[in-house]
């Protein structure tokens, strides 16, 4: 996508030869214009696969995945990364080890939100080494429903798929 690339190209700032900060357009402040934009290119290549629900991870999935859910007319819901005392009895979770932070965090997903009915459509930020992506999954798996693709902003393609992610249809739209 050729904005995306020409913004990279401006703003991204290489931080060490595996991570890429993106904060003034993505995950701090939002470049709105950009990810409706992101939004749309994602919605219209799934379009035809009968989405029902967009799924990301909190917090810097949150901007494209709206935008996309937004152009599908479709609701959005963010896997949480945080512990909380009010998600609790019916929730699927999951560890996940953080690409940036070097921890392992819970992954939570409450039951009301996907089910068996379900068409997923999983949105992210980046994809490195497949872990996160791989969370959400394994997540919507144990709900039961149905996964018909993943879009990525930024893949890093020097960095390895799992298994489990190549099997899904993705659409990245800035390859490193
Ligand atoms: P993975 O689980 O695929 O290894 O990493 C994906 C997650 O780590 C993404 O959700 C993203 O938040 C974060 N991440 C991975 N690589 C980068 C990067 O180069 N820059 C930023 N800002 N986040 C990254």
């Amino acid at each position: 996508m050729k904005e995306l690339k020409d913004k990279i190209l401006k703003n991204a700032v290489i931080l060490n030869e595996n991570v890429l900060k993106v904060d003034s357009f993505i995950n701090h402040q939002v470049d709105c214009i950009l990810m409706k934009k992101i939004g749309k290119v994602f919605a219209n290549y799934f379009k035809n696969k009968k989405i029902t629900k967009v799924v990301t991870i909190e917090s810097s999935g949150i901007a494209p995945a709206m935008m996309t859910a937004l152009a599908l007319n479709v609701p959005l819901v963010v896997l949480k990364k945080q512990p909380s005392q009010i998600l609790s009895g019916d929730i699927y979770q999951i560890p996940v080890k953080s690409y940036t932070k070097r921890i392992t965090y819970t992954l939570t997903l409450s039951k009301k939100y996907i089910d068996e009915t379900d068409n997923v459509l999983i949105i992210d930020d980046f994809l490195a080494n497949g872990e996160a992506s791989k969370g959400a999954i394994k997540l919507i798996e144990l709900a039961g429903a149905k996964i018909s693709g993943i879009g990525i902003v930024i893949e890093k393609s020097f960095q390895s798929r799992k298994k489990k992610i190549r099997k899904i249809r993705i659409r990245n739209l800035f390859f490193s």
